[in-house]
């Protein structure tokens, strides 16, 4: 029985590798931009919902080795955009570009050892907004403050409001409405007092939580200099472009830029937008800012198709909810991108035509 089950076991797993292989051939691209945002051990269960975005330092190390092993090359993004700009295309090795989103202190303390024991390429998008303590990194402190609540506050005007937050299930719901209401907040005054309040309302310390987060401009610039390394720009506010005005989402992109020039000594020539969220004018905008690429959280390989769209370029999510190669070589063989790209096409094609259920019954 034993024998039956390694049997089998192998062959399915021969049988994977060789799908893997097939359909990176077929749907693989020339390669992709890897995502990341924090390198540090979440756990895997209790209460993160900010899970996904991190992922362990061994988990980075293992993969880099296994993918290297598997024959990518990692380039960096002004690689990729010299290969996308002279039309290369295809070669004979998939090339992969790894990018870091956010500026995260552990980026600095966990990740660049690991890039630099393997020789790779990275780029951190960074927000100076983030960096200088002006903008509150929202999302990491409602996950702390939730974390070591029993019960949350919410002020509504004059009012107050309490939710239950005592077991894992109610920190979730809790954790999905306060940042729910944070995220349809785009004017910052507003956004900054309703997370002022709720950091005063349960005692926590806002300043040393954005200190022990973030990257300082003296560690930026001592990555800068790291030729392993590429300071990119990720907007002035970590606010989605497109729910801005035209005028607002262009100063994002300029402002930033001038000023991770001004503290760097050279202007970042890679932008990624906040939430990935970006169109058509987000596209323009970025090129019209001076930038070279700029990346969405659009899920996709790189193609030839890409070499004309180089401020539109999708990006693979390394999630750290799901932290194995085989969930990687998924994602990488071009498989999942391609299926989302269907099911968004139906959409968009079901919209035109005004599509109603009703009328196919009839
Ligand atoms: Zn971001």
């Amino acid at each position: 029985m034993n024998g039956f089950l390694s049997k089998s076991g192998a062959s399915s797993l021969y049988c994977k590798i060789k799908l893997d292989y097939i359909f990176s051939k077929l749907l693989g691209g020339s390669g992709a931009v890897l995502m990341l945002h924090r390198i540090r051990d979440a756990g895997q269960s209790g209460f993160a919902p900010n899970r996904n975005l991190s992922i362990s330092p061994e988990f980075l190390d293992d993969m880099l080795t296994d993918l290297r092993q598997r024959g990518f090359e990692f380039v960096s993004m002004d690689e990729l955009a010299a290969d996308l700009t002279d039309g290369t295309g295809r070669g004979e090795t998939r090339k992969l570009a790894l990018t870091l989103d956010d500026g995260y202190q552990d980026n600095f303390v966990n990740a660049v050892p690991i890039f630099r024991k393997h020789g790779v390429p990275y780029t951190i998008y960074v927000v100076p907004g983030y960096i200088d303590g002006t903008i509150p990194h929202w999302t990491d402190e409602i996950e702390t403050i939730v974390a070591q609540s029993d019960r949350i506050e919410l002020s509504r005007g004059d009012k107050k409001e309490f939710v239950t937050s005592a077991n894992v299930a109610e920190k979730y719901q809790a954790y999905s409405r306060i940042a729910a209401e944070l995220l349809a907040e785009n004017n910052l005054v507003v956004r900054s007092r309703m997370l002022r309040n709720l950091a005063l309302a349960h005692g926590f310390n806002q300043e040393a939580h954005h200190r022990q987060l973030t990257m300082t401009w003296d560690q930026i610039r001592d990555l800068s200099r790291d030729p392993l390394c590429t300071i990119g720009a990720h907007s002035m506010t970590h606010r989605m472009l497109s729910k801005l005005g035209a005028r607002d989402a262009l100063w994002e992109l300029s402002e930033s830029r001038r000023v991770i020039a001004d503290q760097l000594g050279t202007a970042p020539r890679h932008f990624a937008y906040p939430y990935g969220e970006a169109h058509q004018r987000e596209f323009k905008l970025a090129k019209q800012a001076g930038y070279q690429t700029a990346v969405t959280t659009i899920n996709g390989v790189i193609g030839s198709k890409h070499c004309a769209r180089l401020t539109a370029l999708p990006r693979i999510m390394i999630d750290g909810r799901h932290q194995t190669m085989d969930v990687v070589n998924t994602q990488l063989s071009g498989i999942p991108g391609r299926v989302l790209s269907l099911i968004r096409k139906i959409r968009r094609d079901l919209k035109r035509a005004q599509f109603r259920p009703q009328e196919v019954v009839r």
